[in-house]
């Protein structure tokens, strides 16, 4: 099994997120990040990341799974998008 770390967490995973650019497809088991769906874009990537490290700080480190994701996604994408935009 390849092993490598989550970008957001920073947990040892035993999938790799992305291969050759592409993705996984799977999820974080200790964050709940969809690889290949939540980091879709290459350009929103690494906001995207700090974004959901943040949120997942903020709910106490553990899995963001269920309806919370669906909120979480949907956040975070709206202010991965939003750091691209000219301030
Ligand atoms: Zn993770």
């Amino acid at each position: 099994m390849p092993q490598s770390v989550c970008p957001v967490c920073e947990s040892v995973l035993d999938f790799e997120p992305w291969h050759d650019g592409v993705s996984s497809q799977e999820i974080c088991p200790f964050c709940g990040i969809h690889f290949g769906y939540n980091d879709a874009r290459p350009d929103l990537r690494e906001a995207v990341y700090t974004e959901w490290r943040s949120e997942w700080d903020s709910a106490g480190r553990r899995p963001i799974t269920g309806s919370e994701w669906k909120r979480v996604s949907t956040s975070v994408a709206q202010r991965a998008l939003s750091k691209l935009r000219p301030h």
